[in-house]
């Protein structure tokens, strides 16, 4: 099991780096292909400052041929990445769902929303095409892998979802929340269903709220200024695609 642990840690900060590479390029509009180059001296990298989390370590946060300093965006995304890995592992090995299939979905899953939380939260802005892609992959995966009834309920639940945030950009005139919510909440929907995505999204609002309180407490922001949404809904998706049983049950079980 520490095995199997180990390779998928690995194996996540590999495609954490990846999706670093990503991240920067795609919304400069370059290809993804091509070697990896520091993005103030251009000096192209060597397999060595490639390493995922290790590189930066060794490298003291630095280039190793200009010594300007490296964004932690970097080690950062490649550690989550590699947790949230981790994590779908432990949570299908729990649950008894383990297959490749559902384990590259949940992969797939958790790299989408982070590369979407990470581009609204520098860009403001949410990556549409890999969002709506990523939804037609889960309706094929729905339509193969729930059964029918489930099936209509996901893609309900996908319409419904986005239908919530429209209602919001049309009552709020697009200051509260943007076109790319709508997006993002048709793939939650499409994802987990009525009861997750409804978790979902009350966990996005709430986190969203403590977070914006203690900024404005703090003096980062000010009352009425926005902040990007995308993280917070990434937040409760993940949340609720890991633990949506758990926590309903607990709900529950209070009344
Ligand atoms: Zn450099």
């Amino acid at each position: 099991m520490f095995f199997w642990l180990l390779i998928t840690f690995i194996l996540g900060s590999a495609v954490g780096s990846f999706l670093n590479v990503v991240i920067d390029r795609t919304t400069r509009g370059e290809t993804i292909l091509g070697r990896s180059y520091c993005d103030y001296c251009k000096a192209t990298l060597r397999t060595f400052d490639l390493v995922p989390i290790l590189s930066f370590i060794t490298l003291g946060a630095r280039c190793r041929y200009c010594k300007k300093s490296l964004s932690w965006q970097y080690p950062l995304v490649e550690t989550i990445i590699a947790l949230l890995f981790v994590s779908s592992f432990l949570v299908l090995v729990q649950s008894g769902q383990l297959s490749v299939a559902a384990l590259l979905y949940y992969f797939f899953l958790v790299s989408t929303f982070l590369v979407v939380a990470v581009v609204d939260q520098k860009f403001s802005l949410i990556p549409t095409t890999l969002v709506f892609a990523a939804s037609l992959i889960s309706l094929f995966y729905n339509y193969f892998y729930l059964s029918s009834g489930l099936f209509f309920e996901h893609v309900l639940a996908a319409f419904a979802a986005s239908l919530f945030f429209l209602i919001i950009v049309l009552a709020t005139r697009g200051r509260g929340m943007g076109e790319g919510d709508i997006v993002l909440g048709f793939l939650i929907g499409m994802v987990l269903g009525v009861k997750g995505a409804i978790l979902a999204i009350f966990l996005a609002f709430l986190i969203g709220a403590v977070a914006s309180l203690l900024l404005i407490i703090c003096g980062k922001k000010s009352f009425g200024q926005t902040i990007p949404f995308a993280p917070f809904l990434a937040l409760g998706f993940l949340t609720a695609l890991f633990w949506a049983k758990p926590i309903i049950e607990w709900y529950l079980m209070l009344y």
